[in-house]
C-alpha cells in the first residue's frame, strides 16, 4: 500500500530554453555593435544549460544511489520490525491451552479460578515482557487480565468493539494497532480465539509495545514511520508525528475511526507532507518519491509493505548531500562548458586568422605572378625593340658604309674632274719637251757623224734632262689621280702647297699671277697629304680661274697656327663672290663656269675632307676685292713621325 500524496505543482524543474540567440554574422547593420552582447548572452545561455543539465543528471543519480541505500535500509528494518512481532505471535495461541483459562471460560463467576487466571496472566506478562495480557468471553467482556491489581485493569471492560476481537471471533489471528480508552496507550493488539476456532468461548489478547524499536529507529540520519491500514502513522522516530495522518483521511473514514475509538479521540490531523515529484529509479518500484515538510528541503520517501499486515514502513531521508552534489557538477559543468566555449571561439578566431592570412597571401601571390609577367611581357617588348634597333644600327653601319663609298667615288670624281681641266695644260706641257727630244735627238746625230763628241755628251745630258722633267709630270698627275686612304694623317702644308703649284704649273704659267707665299715649311696639319692637295688645287685652281684676264693678277697664301689649328687663307684679286655664288657656295654641282670647265663639286667635297678631318672651309669677299678662302685643320700633334708627312711623290 503506497500513500498517495498530491503534488503541489512542479515548480522545482528549471525551464532553460534551449534555442541559443542568433549570433549569426548576417545582422543588420544597427544590431551589429550588440553582436557581441549577444554573443555573450547566447554563451551565458549555453552554459546556464549545461549547468542545468549537470545538475540535473547528478542529482537523479545520487537521488538513485541513496534511493538504493534506502531500499536496503528499509529492508533491514522491515524484517526487525516483522521478527519482532512475530515473536509474540505464539502467546495468545499458548492461552487456549492452558487449564486455567479454559476452567475460567466454564465458570466465569468463579472468584477462585478468576484470581488463578490473574496471576497466571501476570506471570506470563512479565515472562513475555508484554504490555498487557487478557482474555474475553465470547461477549466481549474482559475476564482476567495480567494488570487486574491496578486501578485502570480492563477487568469487566466490554471490549466486543474492538475489532482484534471480532477478528479472532472469526477464527483468526487478530492484529491491531489502537490507543487504549483507560489509560490512552498505544499497542499493538494480537489476538486469537479460545475454543474451537469455529465456535470459540472467548479470545485471548495480548497488547504488545513498540516503543522499544521506535527506540532503535531515533539517532538515525532520517526518518522512519510506520503507518497502518488507516494510514495513520503508529510509530515514527519523531515522536511528535505519531498519530497523524500520512495521507487525507474521508470524513466518513474519520466517523469510523472515531466510533471505533481505535485511536481514542486523537484528532489525527494531517502530516504537512507534499509531493514534489515522483522517481523511477529502475529498481522497479515506483513508489519512490520526493517530498517535502512544510516548507523545508525536498525528502526523499521510500516505502514498503510489511509482510502478513496491510502495515507501511516509510523511510525519510535527507536530499540535501545529493544537492550539493548536484550543485558541485552543475558549476563543474558550467566551467567545463564554457571553457569548451571559449576553446572553441578562440578556435574559431584562430581560424579566421589562418584563413586572412591565406587569402593574403594568395593575394600576394597573384600580385607577384601578375607582375613577373608584366616583367616578361615588358622584358619580350623590351628585347624586341633592342632587336630593332640592333637591326637600325646596322643598317645604318650599313648605308654609311654606302655613303662613304659614295663620297670616295665623288672625290675621285671630283678628282678626275680636276684632271681633266689640267690635261690640256699637261698635254702641253709633255709637247714641249717631247718637241724638244725630237729635235735634240735629230741634231745629235749629226754631231755624232761630225765626231763632236763634247756637244753629242751635251745634249744627251739635255735630254736626260728633258725626260726626268716628263716622268717628274707624269708622277705628280698618277700621284694626284689615285685613291687616297693609305692610312697616312698627317701632311705638310707647304709640301701640299708645293705640290699642287706643281699639278697646275701650266694654268700658273697662263696667268702668270704675282705668288706670295708665307707658309711656314714645318706646319704640319692633321690630313691625308692626298686630299690635302685634293683641296689646294680646287682653292688655287678657282683663284687662277678668277684672275684669268685681270690686270696685274695676285695671289697670296697665308698660313698661322690658332690654338690648336692651322689657319691657312688663299686669297686672290679677282672679280671676288658674286651674291649668288656667296649664297650657294658649298651646293653640289653650283658653277658659274662654262660648260666643260666646271663641275661645281670642287667647294663641297673641299669642305667635306676638312670637316672629316676635324677642319672646315669658309670664304669671304675681301673688302681690297677678291675672295679670300680660309682652310682650317688641326695642328699635328709635335712627336709626329716626319716621315709620315712627307709627300710619296
Ligand atoms: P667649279 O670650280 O667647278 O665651278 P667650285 O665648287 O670650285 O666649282 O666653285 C663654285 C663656284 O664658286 C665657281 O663657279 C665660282 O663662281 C665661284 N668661285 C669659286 N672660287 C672663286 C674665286 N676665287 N673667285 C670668284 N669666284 C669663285
Amino acid at each position: 500500500m503506497t500513500g498517495p500524496l498530491h503534488p503541489p505543482g512542479d515548480t522545482t524543474r528549471a525551464t532553460a530554453p534551449a534555442s541559443a540567440a542568433p549570433t549569426g554574422s548576417r545582422l543588420p547593420h544597427g544590431l551589429r555593435g550588440l553582436a557581441p552582447l549577444l554573443a555573450l548572452l547566447a554563451l551565458a545561455m549555453l552554459v546556464g544549460l549545461a549547468g542545468s543539465l549537470g545538475y540535473r543528471y547528478s542529482y537523479d543519480t545520487a537521488l538513485a544511489r541513496q534511493a538504493e541505500r534506502g531500499q536496503v535500509q528499509l529492508r533491514l528494518y522491515t524484517q526487525a520490525l516483522e521478527s519482532e512481532l512475530a515473536h509474540y505471535d505464539y502467546v495468545p495461541g499458548l492461552l487456549s491451552l492452558d487449564e486455567r483459562i479454559a476452567a475460567l471460560l466454564l465458570r466465569p463467576d468463579d472468584a477462585a479460578r478468576a484470581a488463578r487466571a490473574n496471576d497466571y496472566l501476570s506471570a506470563l506478562n512479565t515472562r513475555a515482557g508484554t504490555r498487557v495480557i487478557y482474555v474475553l468471553d465470547a461477549h466481549g467482556k474482559v475476564l482476567a487480565s495480567s494488570n487486574w491489581q491496578r486501578p485502570d485493569s480492563y477487568l469487566g471492560e466490554a471490549l466486543s468493539f474492538r475489532p482484534y476481537f471480532q477478528a479472532a471471533m472469526d477464527g483468526q489471528l487478530g492484529r491491531f494497532y489502537g490507543v487504549g480508552t483507560t489509560r490512552s496507550e498505544s499497542g499493538y493488539y494480537l489476538s486469537a480465539p479460545l475454543g474451537e476456532r469455529d465456535n470459540p468461548v472467548g479470545v485471548a489478547v495480548v497488547k504488545i509495545g513498540l516503543e522499544p524499536l521506535e527506540n532503535r529507529w531515533q539517532g538515525a540520519d532520517s526518518q522512519m514511520l510506520l503507518t497502518d491500514e488507516n494510514g495513520v502513522v503508529i510509530l515514527a522516530s519523531d515522536p511528535s508525528w505519531k498519530l497523524a495522518a500520512l495521507r487525507p483521511l474521508s470524513p466518513e473514514a474519520r466517523e469510523r475511526l472515531m466510533r471505533s475509538l481505535q485511536y481514542n479521540r486523537a484528532p489525527l490531523p494531517q502530516l504537512p507532507l507534499t509531493l514534489v515529484r515522483k522517481l523511477n529509479n529502475g529498481n522497479g518500484s515506483s513508489s519512490d518519491e520526493l517530498v517535502r515538510l512544510r516548507r523545508g528541503p525536498p525528502m526523499l520517501a521510500q516505502h514498503a509493505a510489511l509482510p502478513g499486515t496491510d502495515w507501511q514502513l516509510t523511510l525519510l531521508t535527507n536530499t540535501s548531500q545529493a544537492r550539493v552534489a548536484a550543485l558541485n557538477t552543475a558549476a563543474l559543468a558550467g566551467v567545463l562548458s564554457a571553457f569548451v566555449l571559449l576553446l572553441g571561439a578562440a578556435w574559431n578566431v584562430r581560424r579566421r586568422i589562418v584563413n586572412e592570412r591565406l587569402a593574403a597571401r594568395a593575394a600576394l601571390e597573384a600580385a607577384n605572378s601578375e607582375l613577373e609577367r608584366k616583367v616578361a611581357d615588358r622584358t619580350a617588348d623590351l628585347s624586341t625593340s633592342n632587336q630593332r634597333l640592333q637591326a637600325e644600327v646596322a643598317e645604318r653601319i650599313r648605308a654609311e658604309t654606302v655613303l662613304r663609298q659614295a663620297q670616295d667615288g665623288l672625290l675621285q670624281a671630283g678628282k678626275l674632274a680636276a684632271v681633266g681641266q689640267m690635261s690640256t695644260g699637261i698635254a702641253h706641257e709633255l709637247n714641249q719637251p717631247l718637241a724638244a727630244l725630237r729635235t735634240i735627238s735629230g741634231n745629235t746625230g749629226k754631231f755624232l757623224e761630225r765626231g763632236d763628241y763634247a756637244t753629242v755628251r751635251a745634249n744627251l745630258d739635255t735630254i736626260i734632262g728633258l725626260v726626268e722633267r716628263m716622268g717628274r709630270i707624269t708622277g705628280a698627275l698618277k700621284s694626284f689621280a689615285r685613291k687616297s686612304g693609305n692610312g697616312r694623317r698627317q701632311a705638310r702644308l707647304a709640301e701640299a702647297v708645293d705640290n699642287a703649284l706643281f699639278l697646275l704649273q701650266t694654268r700658273v704659267d697662263a696667268v702668270q699671277p704675282a705668288l706670295q707665299r708665307d707658309v711656314d715649311p714645318t706646319l704640319a696639319v692633321v690630313c691625308d697629304p692626298n686630299r690635302l692637295e685634293q683641296v689646294l688645287v680646287n682653292l688655287l685652281g678657282n683663284a687662277l680661274d678668277a684672275l684669268a684676264g685681270q690686270p696685274a693678277p695676285r695671289i697670296a697664301l697665308h698660313a698661322h697656327v690658332a690654338g690648336a689649328m692651322v689657319h691657312l687663307t688663299v686669297r686672290d684679286n679677282g672679280a671676288g663672290l658674286s651674291e649668288e655664288a656667296f649664297a650657294r657656295l658649298f651646293e653640289p654641282f653650283f658653277t658659274t663656269k662654262p660648260a666643260g670647265q666646271g663641275l661645281g663639286l670642287g667647294l663641297t667635297l673641299s669642305a667635306g675632307i676638312l670637316n672629316e678631318n676635324g677642319g672646315s672651309l669658309s670664304a669671304a669677299n675681301h673688302p681690297d676685292g677678291g675672295a679670300c678662302f680660309t682652310l682650317v685643320l688641326p695642328l699635328a700633334p709635335h712627336d709626329a713621325n716626319p716621315q709620315d708627312a712627307k709627300h710619296a711623290g
